[in-house]
C-alpha cells in the first residue's frame, strides 16, 4: 500500500473512533478501573474490565483528552473484547512494539487489524504516549489480575 493511501487510511480510522467512541462508558460491575494519565498532552484514561473465567468478558473506556488517545482507546476495547487474558496480554505488547516501530508477527497485526494502523504514530514520536495510554491502563489491571488471580 502506498504511503498517500495508509495515512488516508489512518485518518479515516482514527476520525471515525473518535468521532463514534466503541464501547465508552464505565462498567457498573467491573473487576478492575484503572485510570492513567499522560501529562505531556493532558489526556486521562478510565479503563474498566470484568474479568470472567480468565477472558475479557467486558471492557469500556472513559475519560478526556486528544483524538488519538480516544480512538485508540476505542480501538483497543474492539480488539481486546472477548480476548482470554493470556492472548489480550500478548496483543498489548505487540501494540506497544508496533507503536515504537517494532515488527510484529503477522497474526498479531492481523488480529490488531485497525489497532496496527495506529502503529503509524511511531512517525511521530510525541504521540506514542497517546496511543499507549488505554492499553497501557488495561495491561495494569490484567497485571493485577494476575497477581490476585488465586484469592
Ligand atoms: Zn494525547
Amino acid at each position: 500500500m502506498g504511503l498517500a493511501k495508509l495515512n488516508q487510511l489512518y485518518r479515516e480510522v482514527i476520525l471515525d473512533h473518535a468521532q463514534h467512541p466503541r464501547n465508552r462508558g464505565e462498567l457498573a460491575d467491573a473487576t478492575g478501573v484503572m485510570e492513567l494519565h499522560n501529562p505531556t498532552c493532558g489526556d486521562v484514561i478510565s479503563v474498566s474490565v470484568q474479568i470472567d473465567d480468565d477472558k475479557i468478558a467486558d471492557l469500556k473506556f472513559a475519560g478526556s483528552g486528544c483524538t488519538i488517545s480516544q480512538a485508540s482507546a476505542s480501538l483497543m476495547t474492539t480488539v481486546l473484547m472477548n480476548q482470554s487474558v493470556e492472548r489480550a496480554r500478548e496483543l498489548i505488547m505487540a501494540f506497544s512494539a508496533l507503536i515504537t516501530g517494532e515488527e510484529v508477527s503477522e497474526k498479531d497485526d492481523d488480529e490488531l487489524g485497525d489497532a496496527a494502523l495506529v502503529g503509524s504514530v511511531a512517525e511521530f514520536p510525541a504521540r506514542i504516549k497517546c496511543a499507549a495510554l488505554a492499553w497501557h491502563a488495561l495491561d495494569e489491571l490484567l497485571d493485577e489480575k494476575g497477581a490476585t488471580a488465586h484469592d
